[in-house]
């Protein structure tokens, strides 16, 4: 029998709470995606590169015309420079990226650092190259950073620190000066970072960029995806941002992953991000628009909303309606109630509960009032 390398890793908290919810014909606001159409004008650009025949292999590293783009918003939104030829690289989603950026720079015994709850795709990754992980928690209400524990847990065996900002699943947006922060702890170290800004364009304080922070970037990879940015979690395109040194290593291990990735996809999107250079702000207004209509639906249920600073997440506590731990209420909700939710309890390596759920709000108007009708009854 061969041995598993990773023998407690099952199916993700994703899969198993959609597969319920299609069992149970609940509203799914579990797994985070959206369920309205994406631009007509995207989708268009992609069958125009079809017909065009646009459909053998890409450039490993991503399509000209997709890697300038994303030179040239970094350019204009964040005010930072990445070369589109030698520290931009296209990725099947964030996922890939994470996955090789993680696989560049990890080796055996190598300590990474985590902040938990942390999204589910890291930790695998760090085992299956045999790193270490070094859990942080961050705690409700305000899930700060404790500084001291991270110190402390600093030491000459790390080789990475993960974050996400905006993050999954707790909302939290990274401050400029807890960024800087961290920089202090690590300078002078041999550490890496890697920053999964996926939410990039859903942050509803002020988002600042670990590619902003001038000494942090040139030890960091930036993930993006544009499954959250443009509403097409589907084609899982994604891109990785990092100086030279760093992009090499990751290439390394992308030519022989996916090699290339979606050629009419990148074309399509390229396309449509030269016509629509205004997407981010669109994408933000429309996610503004939908946490306001959730949060007064919240107003005529019992459950308290944590307070949402990113993403198309917002954390619930439901405490004084039931004492269920969050499996078991998350799955009481999807088979009696009717609403699929993710427990975040499953995000933590430790044993903590707190009787807080996560749901997605990327669902169309009348699915949030509906389900929110439904958790009402409660
Ligand atoms: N990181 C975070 C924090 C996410 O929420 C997701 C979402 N699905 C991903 C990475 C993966 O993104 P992609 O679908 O582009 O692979
Ligand atoms: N990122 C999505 C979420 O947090 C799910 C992605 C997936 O299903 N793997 O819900």
């Amino acid at each position: 029998m061969q041995k598993d390398k990773l023998p407690e890793v099952g199916t993700t908290i994703f899969t198993v709470m959609t597969s319920l919810a299609q069992q149970h014909n609940a509203i799914n606001l579990s797994q985070g995606f959206p369920d309205f159409p994406c631009d007509k004008a995207l989708k268009k650009a992609v069958q125009k590169r079809i017909e065009k025949d646009y459909n053998q292999y890409a450039p490993m590293a991503g399509v000209e015309i997709l890697r300038k783009r994303i030179q040239k918003i970094c350019q204009e939104h964040y005010g930072v420079h990445y070369d589109w030829e030698k520290e931009i690289t296209i990725t099947v989603g964030a996922t890939e990226g994470l996955f090789c950026a993680i696989a560049a720079v990890v080796h055996p015994n190598d300590e990474v650092i985590l902040f938990e709850p942390a999204y589910d795709s890291y930790a695998p990754v760090v085992k299956l190259f045999g790193g270490k992980i070094v859990p942080i928690a961050l705690y409700p209400p305000d899930f700060q950073i404790p500084w001291e524990t991270l110190k402390e847990k600093i030491s000459s065996k790390t080789k990475l620190i993960i974050l996400n900002t905006p993050h999954n699943p707790i909302a939290k947006v990274w401050t400029q000066e807890e960024i800087e922060q961290l920089w202090q702890l690590i300078k002078g170290r041999n550490i890496f970072v890697i920053s999964d800004e996926v939410y990039e364009y859903i942050a509803f304080v002020p988002f600042f960029s670990v590619r902003q922070h001038s000494q942090l970037r040139e030890r960091s990879f930036i993930v993006g995806s544009f499954g959250k940015s443009l509403h097409v979690t589907g084609w899982k395109v994604g891109y990785v941002l990092a100086p030279e040194p760093l992009t090499t290593l990751l290439r390394k291990i992308h030519q022989f992953t996916p090699f290339c990735v979606s050629t009419p996809l990148q074309y399509g999107i390229a396309d449509y991000l030269t016509t629509h250079p205004d997407f981010y702000q669109k994408t933000l207004q429309l996610y503004e628009r939908k946490r306001k209509l959730f949060l007064n639906l919240l107003k005529e249920t019992r459950f308290e909303p944590l307070n949402c600073q990113g993403t198309y997440f917002m954390l619930l506590r439901y405490g004084h309606i039931s004492t269920m731990d969050d499996v078991a209420f998350s799955q009481y909700l999807t088979k009696e109630v009717g609403v699929a939710v993710i427990p975040i309890s499953v995000f933590y390596s430790g044993n903590y509960s707190d009787n807080i759920i996560r749901i997605c709000f990327a669902k169309q108007d009348e699915v949030l009032i509906a389900a929110a009708k439904r958790l009402a009854t409660l």
